[in-house]
């Protein structure tokens, strides 16, 4: 099947971007194609303070140069103890911080600074709620005692549902939404929304653990069954408003991957346009793929979609498409997505 689409150039709600040589390698692919970044804080220290947040931005925006003049990183500050809120008002009233970040400590990649409870933080959220800044939450459960694949589900229950009930008018993402709980869990709040990325769109946990484990699609939460996935492809492809692209594009380098304890995240800001595309071009949604790509996040961030546009065409690709990106230190990042991609072309108008 060929096809050619135009949709209003992208925006990605969730990337990690890192920083030094990580960021100079990696944010050229979020900034040839993306509109808005909306950047993760889990640097290591935290992007905890507006000053860090706009000193982080500033680095970001020198990194991708000039050659990507619609790209604007929006910047999210972490959700801690540490968090101040006179801080935190002031530099949402700025422009310079969009959006506080929830982890729960110890859930994923430099997440020990994050929270024991959600609802230890009601009184910051009913700040977020009267100022109109958004909250983003990793949703899923640190108890041992629950089963990996159970953690979304168990959070949303035991903690996202409790703090929705007491602070009804906070905006909330369930951040890269991961099994059908967390499907329903958007469907069911009206303030919330979820970001959905597209290895959780593509890959199922048999991917991810036949005929063995797999690293390079090891990330968190957890890739879930194929039942799981089955529903956030059809609630994605439905073009259901409340469903937007966050790709929680995550680079570490190889060395970590493949360690004796595999890095959580994905790099697939290069192909994760096209993953994703192929998804609607299957599902014969393609009319949706806009919807979801380049304006139901904006709409729920309170953004107009892009005036530029980007064509995608679906056809044989003949050149060999990269595998992995080196950075100066020598590190390599495998792409994700090479695939997919083989079978489209991406470009601006
Ligand atoms: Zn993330």
């Amino acid at each position: 099947m060929d096809l050619t689409i135009r949709i209003p150039r992208p925006d990605d709600w969730h990337v990690h971007l890192r920083d030094g040589a990580m960021l100079e390698a990696v944010v050229g692919y979020t900034a040839r194609r993306f509109r808005y970044a909306m950047i993760m804080p889990n640097l290591n220290p935290p992007i905890a303070t507006t000053e860090l947040a706009d000193q982080y931005r500033q680095r970001i925006l020198r990194a991708a140069g000039n050659q990507s003049p619609e790209f604007q990183p929006l910047m999210t500050v972490y959700c801690s103890t540490n968090l101040d809120q006179d801080d935190l008002i002031r530099g949402h009233e700025a422009g310079i911080v969009k959006a506080v970040k929830y982890y729960p400590a110890g859930a994923t990649t430099n997440s020990d600074h994050g929270g024991d409870n959600i609802l230890n933080f009601i009184d910051l959220f009913e700040t977020m709620a009267d100022q109109k800044i958004p909250l983003l939450v990793h949703a899923e459960s640190t108890n041992p005692e629950i089963d990996l694949f159970d953690r979304e589900a168990a959070f949303l229950e035991q903690e996202l549902h409790p703090l929705c009930e007491q602070v009804p008018n906070l905006q909330v993402t369930v951040e890269h939404v991961s099994t059908s709980a967390g499907v329903d869990f958007a469907l069911a709040h009206q303030r919330v929304a979820a970001s959905v990325t597209p290895h959780h769109l593509a890959k199922n946990s048999s991917d991810l653990m036949a005929p063995e484990f797999d690293p390079d699609l090891f990330c968190k939460p957890i890739i879930n069954s194929e039942a799981d996935r089955q529903a956030i492809v059809s609630a994605v492809t439905s073009g259901n408003p409340s469903f937007f692209l966050g790709t929680d594009s995550a680079p570490h380098p190889t060395s970590e991957k493949y360690g004796e304890e595999a890095k959580a995240g994905i790099f697939n800001a290069a192909y994760g346009l096209e993953v994703v595309a192929e998804i609607f071009a299957k599902e014969n949604k393609i009319k949706y793929f806009s919807s979801f790509a380049s304006k139901n996040g904006a709409a729920f961030y309170g953004y107009e979609p892009s005036q530029d546009e980007l064509q995608l065409t679906r056809e044989q690709v003949d050149v060999e498409l990269a595998s992995t990106l080196s950075t100066r230190d020598g590190d390599k990042v495998v792409l994700f997505g090479r695939d997919e991609a083989s079978h489209w072309t991406v470009s601006p108008i």
